[in-house]
């Protein structure tokens, strides 16, 4: 037991208590803290200045309501959130999030982990997070439209170029992007491109933005593997989800040879041992806006699974890119039993605390949403940059800078791991490498 174990669990206990019903929100603070600890023995002066307490705690949170009217004339009420959770490397920086399942605890979870995330990039962006629990399936474009609408005119108050800028999640893509986008111009009468990002290419978006999270990943997945002198060229890979991340991380895994043998979405899971037709599968998810099980109607060798769990396929890489929580103990005792020898989080938190206990016991080589994930808002600030000169960048320079990033990311949680005697753990690096910016720019800027 370390000294500071007491001082870390009386922060942990004071949370709970101020933040009752907030599960989510607790679970990705443990994991912080335990980390913490290893910093405190080595760094103690970061535990000075109340530094651990006001880390914990967003600068602002804003919940508002978001009337709308569906196409029957009904009047909807959702409830909107943006936040604001760390501003002192930049502009908080984060998505907004549309699912029903949103409530201000997931909120603040994912802003939590967006603070640490946006450190490891190097790039000068806050934390932050937001979105509604407003359910986008089923609703017809009108619909998306005048929600989107309804919650900009709330939101514009509070984003900005040099405030916050948000960007796509769960629900939220280049659709709704633009209308949000549009109602914002409207509404401020100023085309501010920086205020947002996933933007549409004609009106201040950036190539690559659109792949950036799930190709980030592959390259972070790559880098993991070589380092342990393994190549995920001829690796079966497993991918949960088919939304944003999970498209493009099969797309770039398999373009670097691997073969993706399921992925899956909320009606279940889809067996593919021959690989994925990519073209396929972006003209169901992406042009249809169709179901998994679109897609295995007009797919040779391919199996849809409506029981069970994609985490029973035998592989050697998890890339689990659907939800938070989504790999349990049970599950993680599977992907060993099944193999698995890799698993990098293309979603935020998708592994539970035992999932990750059951990683570290069986020595599975495992990458945190927080850097395996982090090519998404690195290119959100490729692109606001591209926005601040007014410039476009080719693919391929965007590309490779987004490849740099990940790859300078393996190598600080590696070494930061390394630097605080837990060689290999890499959520202890990321989260410590993550840490340290940003603790190091609140000491320098004061008690606020
Ligand atoms: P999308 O909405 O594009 O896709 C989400 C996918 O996950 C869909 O296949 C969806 O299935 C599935 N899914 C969502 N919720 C559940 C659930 N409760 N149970 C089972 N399946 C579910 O979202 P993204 O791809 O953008 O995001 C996926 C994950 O990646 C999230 O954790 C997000 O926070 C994280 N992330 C996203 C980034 C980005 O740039 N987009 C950046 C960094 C992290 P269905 O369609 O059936 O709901």
């Amino acid at each position: 037991m370390s000294s500071y174990d007491d001082q870390i669990a009386g922060y942990y206990n004071k949370l709970l208590q101020r933040n009752a019903g907030e599960p989510e929100f607790h679970q990705a603070v443990a994991e912080v803290l335990d980390s913490l600890k290893i910093v405190l023995n080595k760094d103690p002066h970061y535990n000075d200045y109340g530094l651990i307490e006001r880390l914990c705690e967003p600068e602002r949170q804003v919940i508002f309501r978001v009337p709308w009217v569906n196409d029957k004339n009904e009047v909807k009420v959702n409830r909107g959130f943006r936040v604001q959770f760390n501003s002192a490397l930049g502009p908080y920086k984060g998505g907004l999030r549309f699912h029903p399942s949103v409530n201000l605890g997931i909120i603040k979870f994912l802003g939590f982990e967006q603070i640490f995330k946006n450190s490891l990039t190097g790039l000068p962006i806050g934390g932050g997070k937001g979105g509604s629990d407003f359910d986008p399936k089923g609703k017809s474009e009108q619909e998306i439209m005048r929600f989107c609408q309804s919650f900009m005119t709330e939101l514009h108050r509070h984003i900005g170029e040099y405030r916050d800028v948000p960007a796509g999640d769960i629900g939220v893509g280049g659709r709704e992007i633009g209308y949000l986008f549009g109602q914002f111009r409207r509404l401020t009468n100023q085309h501010e491109s920086g205020v947002l990002t996933g933007k549409g290419l004609t009106w201040g978006g950036s190539l690559v933005r659109t792949e950036a999270t799930g190709y980030g990943l592959v390259y972070l997945t790559e880098e993991m593997m070589e380092a342990n002198g393994e190549s995920i060229d001829g690796a079966r890979v497993i991918v949960s989800g088919s939304g944003n991340v999970a498209i493009y991380a099969i797309e770039k895994a398999q373009e670097l040879g691997a073969t993706v043998v399921g992925f899956s979405d909320s009606s279940g899971w889809v067996h593919t041992p021959n690989g994925v037709d990519v073209a396929l599968l972006k003209d169901v998810k992406e042009v249809r806006r169709g179901r998994v099980t679109d897609y295995v109607s007009e797919a040779e060798g391919a199996v849809f699974n409506p029981e069970g769990s994609i985490w029973d396929l035998e592989a050697d890489v998890a890339l689990p890119c659907a939800t938070q929580n989504e790999i349990d103990g049970d599950h993680a005792r599977k992907l060993v039993e099944n193999g698995i020898k890799y698993v990098a989080e293309g979603a935020n938190m998708p592994s539970t605390a035992e999932a990750i206990e059951v990683y570290r016991e069986n020595k599975l080589h495992f990458a945190p949403g927080k850097a395996a994930n982090a090519g998404g808002v690195a290119t959100s600030a490729l692109e606001m940059q591209q926005n601040a000169s007014r410039d476009s960048w080719s693919f391929e320079y965007t590309d490779e800078r987004l490849k740099k990033i990940m790859q300078g990311i393996f190598r600080n949680i590696d070494s930061t791991a390394a630097e605080y005697d837990h060689e290999g753990d890499f959520v202890v690096g990321a989260n410590i490498a993550g840490f340290k910016k940003v603790a190091d720019a609140m000491f320098a800027q004061g008690v606020i």
